[in-house]
């Protein structure tokens, strides 16, 4: 077996496409964790931040000395920046061996032969929306050996004016409904216990599609799958959140507790400015349906300080939205401008240092406020959907509570995809710490067991 390298920058459909590829390479190529063991190194880039693309670049740059001790190792970059750079990229690293955007997965192998016969550069980043049927490997298939992510449309149409997504993911493509009730089917076959449905707008699933159910009636479809115990999905946009999907909240069981809501700010002006098609007062209404159907769903969020324009009134309208809401989580970034889109082009865009500021700003109200949110757990018994041994101690396990919120306790390795009872003793900054109920109920015993190996 030849060695595989693969790093993945950016969101969720990035980390789906990766396991895509491992699964497609897996007949000649095992996994290996550091660049120098491979025999081809796939970076799956990211073009939504300019941070994550320059990455990128200095890694190319730091394998020049690896290509050179060894020059049959393939170098290939795929995803959103192979697909928006394309050629580009073999003027500024004459070494690497392969450029593929991310509808181009599929040709990988073929590529990858091709180019084993004959060493000349190759790209593909021509291609239309294109969704890779897996095989049934049941190792390859998760993000942990407990979940897994499907995708059910790639591309986006809506054009926010900071996005590069439309321009490299193409429109939106939705996946036949019965594609994607199969690949749950072999996932929850081969030992999955969670899936999370995957799409840049999930909402609007089926809608340009003759004939396709709405994303609604396909969750309950894929809900109803012998065997799977939990059910998510991301990404929604607020203007297609629609009363029926907010209505699965109440009447699918093993949907869980969570909806990740992007509201990017909370200035209507600002909204406006990105082309986002909702209104803060339409968020809130959303937010508070949302509560009325499902009183404690775990509520998170992506926010844009800094957008272009934004003045100090608007972003404490986005301050102010926090402490409305009252998150689970934010994910909030700098405005970074990205060639192509509208709003790079616009005039006013704000200083640096502000951004910075206000980010500081941002992410300090969420830290009060996420540890609140964490704090109605302690004292409580929650499920945990068991995953792995913690990253952040190996004598502890983790799993996630139906809300999605990281859950740390002491376990013995074999609970590993279980889901179990857990009394959570303490809300630290963005996880819990509890401890495993024995069969009595609550407050339990303290069952102290060290994991195993
Ligand atoms: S909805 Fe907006 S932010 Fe999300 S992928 Fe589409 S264009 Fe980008």
């Amino acid at each position: 077996m030849k060695r595989l390298y693969i790093a993945t920058f950016g969101c969720q459909m990035n980390e789906y496409d990766s396991i895509r590829i491992e699964e497609l390479l897996s007949d000649n190529y095992k996994k290996v964790f550091e660049p120098k063991d491979a025999d081809l190194i796939i970076l799956n880039t990211c073009a939504i931040r300019e941070k994550a693309e320059h990455k990128v670049y200095s890694l190319l740059g730091r394998f020049k000395h690896l290509k050179k001790k060894n020059p049959s190792l393939i170098l290939a970059v795929g995803g959103c920046v192979a697909q928006q750079r394309g050629e580009e990229f073999f003027e500024r690293f004459p070494y690497l061996d392969i450029v593929f955007g991310p509808h181009a997965i599929f040709k990988l192998p073929e590529l990858i032969k091709t180019l084993e016969i004959n060493r000349k550069h190759l790209c593909i980043n021509n291609l239309e929306p294109h969704f890779v049927i897996p095989r049934a490997r049941g190792q390859l298939w998760g993000i942990d050996s407990v979940r897994a992510y499907v995708t059910v449309m790639q591309g986006c149409d809506n054009f926010c004016t900071y996005c590069i997504v439309p321009y490299v993911r193409g429109r939106e493509a939705s996946r036949p409904p019965g594609d994607i009730i199969d690949e749950v089917r072999l996932l929850v076959a081969s030992g999955i216990k969670e899936i999370t449905l995957l799409g840049q707008n999930v909402n609007s699933y089926g809608k340009k599609e003759q004939g396709f159910p709405s994303f609604a009636q396909l969750l309950k479809e894929v809900s109803k799958i012998k065997g799977l115990k939990r059910l998510r999905f991301t990404t929604s946009h607020p203007k297609d959140l629609s009363p029926d999907l907010i209505e699965c909240f109440s009447q699918i069981d093993n949907l869980c507790p969570h909806i990740h809501l992007p509201v990017q700010a909370g200035s209507n002006k600002v909204l406006r400015a990105m082309n986002r098609h909702y209104t803060r007062e339409k968020y809130l209404e959303l937010v508070s349906d949302l509560r009325s159907v499902c009183p404690d769903i775990s509520l998170t969020t992506d926010l844009i300080v800094g957008f272009p324009g934004e003045t100090q009134e608007d972003f404490e309208q986005t301050l102010s939205l926090l402490e409305e809401v009252k998150f689970d989580q934010i994910f909030a970034f700098k405005y970074s401008p990205r060639p192509g889109t509208k709003a790079a082009k616009m005039s006013n865009q704000v200083p640096e240092l502000e951004k910075k500021k206000r980010l500081a700003k941002v992410l300090e109200l969420q830290d009060k406020i996420g540890l609140q949110r964490l704090s109605r757990f302690v004292g409580k018994n929650i499920k945990v959907l068991v995953d792995g041994v913690s990253k952040s101690n190996p004598k502890q396990l983790c799993g996630r509570s139906p809300g999605n919120h990281v859950v740390n306790f002491v376990g013995t390795k074999d609970l590993i995809g279980k889901e179990i009872d857990i009394y959570i003793e303490h809300a630290c900054q963005h996880s819990l710490k509890g401890r495993i109920l024995d069969k009595k109920g609550t407050g339990g015993e303290f069952i102290q067991e060290v994991v195993n190996g």
